[in-house]
């Protein structure tokens, strides 16, 4: 059995311990110690990490109740090493975890919601509620939660004895092995947890809520507290900063120029779509007198746009309409139309390009990788 430090003092950092056990396992180095401040991965989040003798500790995994701290170098069995804790690791551990218990002791006394899941990744922060909320719910527990971190409440771990745990109303995500292990926010919250926390509210710095997300008939939401919180708000004021010099406009105007961007984008899609629709006619009525075959390339035409324009000339010219968009690098969009003999055309067409797409006869229509020069020559040899 490993004696768990961090169960009752979550600010001792370094610690002396006696190897009981040195394990070679998946190719790493595993090191039971007598006693321990490492908290292990539990509770939605990774373990401590930091120094152990003169080697890194890289994680700590329960195996009952002894813990294995996984180490980068050989460690000698029966000697006293002294171990070191990550700190900036620990620290935002400990504000987001303790950051979770607020939020959701907060969700649950406001609104009688559950927290069904917590993750602490390396990036991003997590919790799941088994219920629906709307985002002016999350500001307003957002808003609690702060003053609860600056009203810097006693944060204390209790043992009750089973009778006095029956006599307690708690939160728990389910039925718990062994010894009930519970986490109180002084005039808050109640918790079942077995990680550690921090001792007063005030050192989780600030809560930030992102947001809320639809999540398996709940609610997922994504959040940060302290340090984690400050380094998101930088991050934000960074790209803030350069879209407000993109933009040449004030932070508080950039909703407003970007709103005035996209209308402008608007009319201006509109305006060459009018433009190609025009084009596309205008084209069409080119070939008013022609009777012979006709092979075009025209510039940014969508299959679509294609189409119209070469079902249009067929009709007029009453022969076979190619027309293609794009350039010997990307490849073409094409409509090939042939109201006269399609099956025949179509199939040597296939043969010499091999096209991507369908169509049904006249019209075959679709992608192809081949040179402009290599097309028109297709048309004009085969078709002359
Ligand atoms: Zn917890």
């Amino acid at each position: 059995m490993t004696k768990r430090l961090f169960d009752t003092d979550s600010h001792l950092l370094e610690f002396e311990a006696r190897v009981l056990d040195v394990r070679e396992r998946d190719g790493g180095v595993w090191v039971l110690l007598d006693q321990t401040a490492f908290a292990p991965e539990a509770g939605g989040q990774p373990s401590d990490i930091g120094t152990l003798g003169g080697a890194n500790v890289l994680d700590v995994r329960e195996d009952g109740e002894e813990l294995w701290h996984l180490v980068d170098k050989e460690i000698v069995s029966n000697e006293t090493v002294c171990c070191k804790i990550d700190y900036f690791r620990r620290l935002r551990h400990l504000q987001n975890h303790t950051g979770e218990h607020i939020v959701t002791g907060l969700f649950h006394r406001e609104y009688g919601l559950n927290n069904v899941g917590f993750h602490l990744g390396h990036e991003d922060v997590t919790l799941d509620l088994d219920g629906c909320i709307e985002m002016s719910t999350l500001r307003h527990i957002e808003h609690l939660a702060n003053v609860a971190v600056a009203e810097n409440r006693k944060v204390n771990i209790l043992y009750p004895s089973d009778g006095e745990l029956a006599t307690l109303s708690y939160r728990a995500k389910g039925e718990i092995a062994g010894r009930v292990r519970l986490v109180e926010i002084e005039g808050l919250d109640l918790c079942a947890c077995c990680v550690p926390h921090v001792k007063y509210t005030g050192e989780v710095g600030g809560i930030r809520l992102l947001s809320a997300m639809r999540y398996k008939g709940g609610t997922r939401i994504h959040m940060k507290c302290g340090l984690d919180a400050i380094a998101h708000s930088n991050i934000q004021d960074d790209r803030e900063s350069e879209l407000s010099q993109l933009l040449s406009l004030p932070p508080e105007r950039l909703v407003e120029g970007v709103r005035k961007m996209a209308d402008d984008l608007g009319v201006a899609k509109y305006r060459i779509v009018q433009m190609k629709r025009e084009r596309i006619c205008s084209l069409i009525d080119s070939f008013e007198t022609k009777t012979e075959q006709v092979c075009l390339f025209e510039s940014e035409l969508e299959v679509n746009e294609l189409r119209v324009l070469a079902t249009g000339i067929a009709e007029k010219t009453g022969q076979l309409c190619a027309a293609f968009s794009g350039d010997d690098v990307g490849g073409y969009r094409f409509v090939l139309v042939d109201p006269l003999a399609f099956a025949e055309t179509a199939a040597r067409f296939r043969a010499a390009f091999l096209p991507k797409g369908g169509g049904k006869p006249p019209v075959l229509q679709g992608t192809v990788e081949a040179t402009e020069q290599n097309l028109r020559a297709f048309f004009e040899i085969e078709h002359a």
